[in-house]
């Protein structure tokens, strides 16, 4: 017989042999995936028995988990915002900083009533799904240029029951000709090509397509910040998000592009990641 305390402490030495960074936290996540509740309820059922139907699902997540699958992926599901977003291998994870970047927004942004807003390569759609949950009043447009992502952003809208959000396919702005928007959020693929070799095993779990963004990561930004500007109504906003050494380039895009109060937030890591500008109102 094994208990949730012994699985616990097996899984968790299996996953650090591995090399999974902050394995316990992994183990438990697994573990209460697999017994329907809440990590901290794991502490109540330390002495619980764990029949093998229970333990058999287990193992080939533990193993799974072993070999550099995301936590993400086997639970299916990440916390964004304070919502649950289904994820799979159909769009990137959503990244902490990605919500820092959605709360930063939702608290300091002025936008006018009942506000448009749209998301550039909206993945699972975890920022376009939250201006429109939490924006009163708002319309949200998430787009992406693949169709698998946006099958997941739409399952995620259902989820949510989040009726105030559509889906383009477009590659940047080519099906939105004419539209007009308060705010452009994008988390556009940035990572430098030549940085390929050096993800973790879990990055490679990711699209390609929303990760890479050619030799210095900054191909896509480069026509999209442009692009942007015919599409911001005036006094509208613009904010991405991007890579370490990438806010000097990005912020000159934004002022080429005539955009006024140009500035890039830091993330949590002082790493500036979020720069902001606006069109003249
Ligand atoms: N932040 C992600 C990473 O470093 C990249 C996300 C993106 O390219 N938009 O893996």
């Amino acid at each position: 017989m094994t208990t949730v305390l012994e699985i616990l402490d097996k899984g968790t030495a299996y996953l650090a042999k591995k090399g999974i960074e902050d394995a316990r936290r992994n183990m438990q996540m697994l573990v209460a995936h697999q017994l329907d509740c809440t990590r901290m309820d794991l502490y109540l059922r330390f002495d619980q028995p764990l029949e093998e139907d229970q333990l058999a699902p287990l193992r080939d997540l533990l193993k799974r988990r072993g070999d550099g699958v995301p936590l993400q992926h086997l639970l299916g599901s990440v916390t964004f915002h304070r919502r649950d977003f289904k994820s799979d291998p159909r769009a990137l994870i959503p990244r902490p900083e990605t919500e820092e970047l959605v709360e930063w927004l939702l608290k300091n942004l002025k936008l006018p009533e009942n506000p448009r807003a749209l998301d550039i390569g909206c993945g699972s759609g975890v920022l376009g799904l939250t201006l429109a949950a939490d924006l009163p009043g708002s319309q949200a447009v998430l787009a992406d240029l693949s169709p698998d992502a946006l099958d997941l952003a739409r399952e995620n809208a259902a989820l949510l029951e989040i009726s105030n959000a559509t889906f383009v396919q477009s590659d940047l702005f080519s099906a939105l000709a004419g539209r007009t928007f308060d705010l452009i959020v994008a988390n556009l693929p940035y990572v430098p090509e030549t940085d390929r070799p050096t993800l973790s095993k879990e990055v490679s779990h990711d699209p390609a397509l929303a990760l890479f963004g050619g030799p210095d990561g900054l191909d896509l930004i480069r026509r999209f910040v442009p692009a942007a500007k015919d599409h911001l109504a005036p006094g509208g906003w613009l904010a991405l998000e991007i890579g370490i050494h990438q806010s000097e380039e990005v912020e000159s895009l934004l002022r080429a592009a005539s955009l006024t109060d140009v500035l890039t937030l830091k993330d949590l890591s002082g790493i500036p990641r979020f720069p902001v500008g606006r069109n003249e109102p």
